[in-house]
């Protein structure tokens, strides 16, 4: 017996049928522009986080502030951790911002939290990046599909050590911000927000590529704080993801972490999200 799989006698009929966008995002807590662009008009910058090229560091935001990540040096890919400053257990929920959003993020969409809290953690106020959309390879800039690279998966494909993959840069990073041992915290690193890296599937075997990034110095995107975050930011060992990623090959270079503060009075009317009204019973009385 032949284990050849036969497409059915109505194959293009069922691979005929029209997609449906899973969920109803129309029906999202609103995003309210008139009042980011508003509180974006009086900006005052509170300080500047470096991240050094191959290396992470940690930011911490005050709800209501906004943080810029910008392109400094020359063309540099970075990997974004982001907590509830209060409780890292409410982390980005990466899978379920692309499932809300798209493969990539720009102005208007959100960072959402992880389960049970499941709310706004961040919304996108600017991006000079906007323009690029989605090429002729499908790929798109700021990519919540792919993770960040790891010592783990690198030790499985060529065997040997290296320790300036984002996991272990935004591990060590974090190791120094709460002062306990990296082994520990390390399970606190989570799929990242891939900010200025250019990615997308293969349009014949659905791959996932990375390319060259088109982020320049003096670009940058742009975040309103919902709720007080604890961040930490990788500046990726890939560089630009233009050729290859964990290795000291490729040319890197610093990003930095502006934190900007609103005048108070804008902020008067802004509330931040409860977290989810799901009654958690699951189904049980
Ligand atoms: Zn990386």
């Amino acid at each position: 017996m032949s284990d050849r799989v036969i497409a059915p006698a109505d194959a293009d009929e069922r691979r005929a049928i029209k997609p449906l966008v899973c969920y109803e995002v129309d029906s999202l807590p609103n995003v309210d522009s008139a009042f980011y662009e508003q509180a974006r008009e009086s900006l005052t910058l509170v300080s500047t986080t470096v991240v050094a090229p191959r290396d992470a560091n940690t930011f911490v935001v005050p709800e209501g502030h906004f943080f810029r990540i910008k392109s400094v040096e020359g063309s540099q890919v970075g990997d974004l951790n982001l907590w509830n400053q209060h409780d890292l257990s409410e982390r980005f929920f990466s899978g379920k911002t692309r499932q809300l959003h798209a493969t990539h993020v720009t102005r208007g969409d959100r960072l959402w939290s992880s389960i049970p809290s499941l709310r706004a953690m961040a919304t996108i106020t600017h991006d000079t990046l906007e323009w690029y959309g989605y090429d002729q390879h499908g790929a798109g800039v700021h990519d919540v599909i792919g993770t960040r690279c790891d010592p783990y998966t690198n030790y499985m494909l060529k065997g040997e050590d290296y320790h300036h993959c984002c996991h272990s840069n935004l591990s060590r990073a974090l190791a120094t911000y709460l002062n306990k041992p990296v082994q520990e915290v390390e399970l606190h690193i989570h799929d990242v927000m891939n900010v200025f890296m250019c990615t997308g599937f293969t349009l014949d075997t659905h791959q996932y590529f990375m390319k060259a990034s088109p982020v320049r110095p003096g670009d940058y995107i742009e975040f309103f704080a919902e709720m007080d975050l604890l961040g930490a930011l990788s500046a990726c060992p890939g560089g630009n993801c233009g050729s290859s990623h964990s290795d000291d090959a490729t040319p890197c270079y610093p990003l930095h972490v502006d934190i900007l503060k609103p005048a108070d009075e804008v902020l008067s009317s802004w509330k931040k999200a409860p977290a989810n009204g799901y009654s958690r019973t699951h189904g049980i009385s």
